[in-house]
């Protein structure tokens, strides 16, 4: 074992601090990572603040982190994949029991015992939980390393591990969106990303925010179109005309208001996990025979397919790249929704303390 400088909270209520935490010695399929830019997604927040405490409860020291690039210095005896130097990525997973249905249909996400980036169980016993990417290293089994597009800027890959993939598969999943009339609810670090996908992928794009100043970057991000759903006016206009909704919101909101914007057999697919239940209206899905679902990531096939696409598209996130010093005020941004449009933490910052 090694010592690796890190950022965690100690409790639900208190602020980042410096830490040190162990991380493992590479093991034969292993790949040691120096982390270079982590990006700051919501579920983090969720998280640290142990807002998710009935389905995952956080277990404290917590390091989040699970928009990660950086660059191998390391890589165990067995490894096929990578070599040192090599550009990779690491999303919210980093081991699954590889032999259940899922995990053998490419969807290790929906594995029994996936272990996830940070918070999960630690089957190598270097600590009680994962601890994630607001770290100067990691290390990861290399069936869960990425591998990033050398064309693309580092800061604005490590989002793509997360919110690119959690709107890069729910549309791909739907069908051909070509030409589809599609929603992307909250203009945050999911739905800018989701935009910019819909977009790439053919569709008619809409965005809906509460944050009327966001309009202009909806547009220049790929939306044709935007809703303020605060308007009543205007969200009546588009009442039953879309195909796909990609909702993202963050917090507790009415559902019914964007399933009513379904036209028939339409789907809206929640990829936004706030911690409340929502209630949904039964005639709100019944008329026009429209449906909800859920989406959880992707599988690494899948996110490496992502990243090929990003890397042929040329797309990225948009961030606000911060040394890691700043992660408490940056925290309280994304509570507000004030960000642009992802935080990508500059891991150097770190290494210089
Ligand atoms: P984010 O950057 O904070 O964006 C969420 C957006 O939702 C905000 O920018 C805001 O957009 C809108 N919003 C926030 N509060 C709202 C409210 N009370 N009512 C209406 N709209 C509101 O968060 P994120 O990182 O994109 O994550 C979004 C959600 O997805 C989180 O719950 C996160 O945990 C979850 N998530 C799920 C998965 C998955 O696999 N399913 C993966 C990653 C994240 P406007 O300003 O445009 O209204
Ligand atoms: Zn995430």
């Amino acid at each position: 074992m090694y010592k690796a400088k890190a950022y965690s909270v100690a409790s639900a209520t208190s602020p980042f601090a410096s830490d040190t935490i162990q991380r493992r010695e590479t093991t034969d399929r292993d790949v040691q990572i120096e982390i270079l830019y982590c990006g700051i997604c919501h579920s983090d927040l969720h998280t640290v603040r142990d807002e998710w405490h009935s389905i995952m409860p956080t277990v404290y020291p917590c390091v989040p982190g699970h928009e990660i690039v950086g660059k191998v210095t390391k890589v165990g005896a067995a490894v096929s994949k990578f070599k040192p130097g090599d550009l990779v990525g690491v999303g919210c997973l980093v081991d699954s029991d590889h032999s259940c249905p899922s995990c053998l249909n490419n969807l290790e996400q929906f594995c029994k015992e996936p272990t996830f980036t940070y918070n999960s169980p630690d089957k190598h016993g270097t600590g009680p939980v994962t601890y994630g990417g607001y770290s100067e290293s990691i290390v990861v089994d290399e069936r869960f390393v990425l591998r990033v597009p050398a064309n693309l800027d580092l800061a604005g890959v490590a989002p793509l591990l997360c919110a690119g993939i959690t709107t890069y598969s729910p549309m791909r999943r739907w069908g051909d969106i070509k030409g589809k009339k599609v929603g992307v609810v909250g203009l945050g670090g999911l739905g800018h990303m989701g935009v910019k996908f819909a977009r790439a992928f053919g569709a008619h794009v809409v965005v809906f925010t509460t944050s009327p100043k966001k309009k202009e970057d909806a547009l220049r991000l790929g939306a044709h179109e935007v809703i303020v759903s605060t308007d009543r006016q205007q969200m009546k206009q588009h009442a039953g005309t879309f195909n796909f909704i990609l909702d993202t919101i963050a917090a507790e909101h009415d559902i019914n208001a964007y399933i009513t914007m379904l036209g028939l057999e339409g789907n809206i697919t929640l990829v936004g996990a706030p911690d409340k239940p929502l209630p949904v209206s039964a005639f709100a899905l019944l008329f026009g025979r429209r449906t909800l679902s859920g989406s959880l990531i992707g599988g690494i096939k899948e996110t490496q397919e992502m990243l090929d696409f990003c890397g042929e598209h040329n797309i990225t996130s948009d961030v606000e790249v911060i040394p890691i010093q700043q992660i408490n005020e940056a925290y309280e941004r994304l509570v507000k929704s004030d960000v642009k449009y992802r935080f990508s933490i500059d891991m150097a910052s770190l290494k210089a303390e």
